[in-house]
């Protein structure tokens, strides 16, 4: 099985499944609490919660968030990457764009993990440019070694405190990996 041949290559397990399916529970009912009943949605046409994640990390971790709502939500995709070297440190790039405008929606971007916080300010900067009634920010992973920006996180499921490089439920090492239940950090010799 593809996940046995990926798994054995996980020198440590920080997060095991069931820790995150319980934490991803935990933020749902915050966050549909806050929605709901804290009367926080101040789209005046009444439009659904606007969940946004980033690609590629964050879609299972939106999958299962959404799921466990028990309110009405739409969601949709944008896609961001940072520029190589040579180029402005943190300088980051649209790649690909929302499908619909987002003035006066409430929305919530959901990202995997937060490193340098490069990638988050911009899109909120960018979000309430473009008028959304209000822009929040969730993260499964909160990892503050390397941050660089100041950005206010919403919600959090777990902070990493180590400069760990960690892969699973949605996060790559080369695109592999994001289909692992649980978050790691991989064997050394797995890196290039
Ligand atoms: P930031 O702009 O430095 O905050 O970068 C955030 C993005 O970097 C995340 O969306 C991930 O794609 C990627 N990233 C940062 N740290 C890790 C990690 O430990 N594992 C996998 N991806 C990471």
């Amino acid at each position: 099985m593809i996940n046995e041949q990926l798994r054995g290559r996980i020198e440590r397990v920080l997060f095991s499944e069931e820790a995150i399916q319980c934490r991803v529970a935990e933020l749902a009912d915050r966050i549909a609490g806050d929605y709901c009943e804290g009367g926080f949605a101040r789209d005046s046409e009444q439009r659904p919660l606007l969940l946004v994640a980033i690609l590629r990390g964050a879609l299972v971790f939106m999958a299962d968030l959404a799921r466990r709502f028990p309110m009405p939500v739409e969601y949709d995709l944008i896609s961001i990457s940072s520029y190589g070297n040579g180029t402005a440190p943190g300088a980051v790039r649209l790649v690909k764009d929302l499908e619909k405008p987002i003035d006066g929606r409430d929305v919530l971007i959901i990202e995997d993990i937060i490193d340098t916080g490069f990638t988050i300010e911009y899109l909120k900067r960018s979000f309430v440019a473009r008028n959304a009634a209000s822009v929040r920010v969730c993260t499964l992973l909160d990892k503050t070694a390397r941050r660089e920006m100041r950005v206010g996180i919403d919600y959090a499921g777990f902070t990493l405190e180590e400069d760990a490089f960690v892969v699973g439920y949605g996060m790559d090492y080369a695109e592999l990996y994001r289909n692992l239940p649980f978050i790691g950090v991989l064997k050394s010799e797995y890196i290039r």
